[in-house]
């Protein structure tokens, strides 16, 4: 491959980090991860960072910290990664997929999501698909009516800001702090690199406090604390898991931590550029181009106009050294969710989208140079993969 879909800014400095925790010999959860949930925090603007092995991990805490259970159903969008809901799966909780709003906007549709609410549900999870915000206004109003939790998963959206807003208290404020917990991924692909991780933020201490006893075994103190002596005794007092982090992946996070400002701007200068040589091509519609807020930039999502060009064009990007990639295949369509949560409304334009959809190579390693490649290279395997009309079957 020419160009890989993704690709991590790692070197020297972060094989150092490691090696001083090799060095000395405190590999699970202690200083360097205390330290790494300090600067998240103070990055993300929030009172507390909770360090944790992944974000399926942390949307698993959230929800079990806001008290989700058996009999609740959660409102989670269909078109995201499984592991949003799998989350609710593990809490014993109803997923209820959403639809999203289409081709220009990958996020949850707001009249579906309100048009989904019964006297059981109790939580929205909300995924800023690509990192660009969901309408955190709109979603915060309805939840504050409805007394709903919102969970915001969001992997994609690390260090970008909400300026959607028409409320001044959110507008300004890291994506991840506007609900009641943000939930973020430092998986092998995502904007901030630790290999696994994850990290859940929030400004309520009833929800950290959960988290960090869930995080490990339920257990009232830590084997940090009781190797500095500052406990030598512990309760369980809950059911836990053992959902930690390490001192590996807290070095590996402070060190990425300290890139992503740069590498989420290098991510959305190649985004820009994408825009610019692909917009107006009648082929495909690029999502959220009307949107020019601080986003994550996470993935670059085109939209074909034929579901039916999406096997070849992807075949003749990957002959000409282009790895492409489908985000995401629907959650409800997976054979789990058909037979464990068989009975969903319509999802219209999630299966629209997701059939038409698919992702172009973004990582901060590209150069201008590459995005122009990738571009005559897409604009040629569309013309050449295109469904003409007269290919169409007689009355269809
Ligand atoms: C990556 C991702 C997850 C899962 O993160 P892990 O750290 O691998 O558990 C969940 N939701 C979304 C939207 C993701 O992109």
């Amino acid at each position: 491959m020419r160009f890989l879909l993704s690709d991590i800014d790692m070197g020297e400095e972060e094989a150092r980090a490691v090696a001083d925790v090799v060095r000395s010999k405190w590999l699970s959860i202690g200083p360097r991860t205390a330290e790494f949930e300090a600067a998240f925090a103070e990055m993300m603007g929030t009172k507390h960072a909770v360090a944790v092995s992944s974000c399926t991990a942390a949307l698993h805490l959230a929800l079990k910290a806001c008290g989700i259970g058996p009999g609740d159903e959660v409102l989670v969008p269909s078109y995201t990664f499984v592991a949003s809901a799998n989350a609710i799966l593990y809490q014993g909780a109803t997923p209820v997929f959403v639809d999203i709003g289409g081709p220009d906007d990958l996020n949850l549709d707001l009249s579906d999501l309100e048009a989904r609410i019964t006297p059981r549900t109790s939580a929205i999870i909300v995924v800023h698909l690509a990192g660009y915000a969901a309408d955190m206004d709109r979603i915060m109003a309805l939840a504050d009516r409805h007394g709903l939790a919102v969970i915001e998963d969001a992997c994609h959206a690390i260090g970008a800001t909400y300026e959607l807003g028409a409320d001044p208290q959110l507008t300004g404020r890291k994506l991840g702090t506007i609900g009641a917990a943000g939930c973020f991924s430092f998986f092998a692909n995502k904007n901030l690199v630790t290999g696994e991780g994850g990290m859940i933020v929030t400004d309520d201490d009833r929800i950290a406090e959960d988290a960090r006893r869930s995080r490990a075994h339920g257990m009232t103190k830590t084997s940090w604390d009781r190797a500095a002596g500052r406990a030598s005794d512990y309760d369980v007092v809950d059911l836990g898991y053992n959902y930690r982090g390490t001192e590996i992946t807290a070095a590996l996070g402070l060190v990425q931590l300290g890139k992503l400002h740069g590498a989420n701007a290098r991510r959305k200068a190649l985004t820009r550029r994408y825009e610019e040589r692909l917009a107006d091509c009648p082929s495909m519609t690029l999502p959220f181009t009307d949107r020019i807020d601080d986003a994550g930039h996470h993935i670059m999502p085109i939209v074909l106009k034929d579901a039916r060009s999406r096997t070849a064009f992807r075949e003749a990007l990957k002959a000409r050294g282009i790895q492409t990639s489908v985000h995401y295949p629907p959650v409800h369509l997976f054979t789990h969710y058909r037979k464990r949560c068989p009975e969903q409304g319509p999802l219209p334009k999630t299966l629209d989208v997701a059939a038409r959809e698919v992702t172009l190579p973004l990582h901060p390693l590209l150069s201008d140079a590459d995005v122009d490649t990738i571009c005559d290279e897409v604009l040629s395997a569309a013309g050449e993969t295109e469904v003409l009309e007269s290919q169409e079957s007689p009355g269809g």
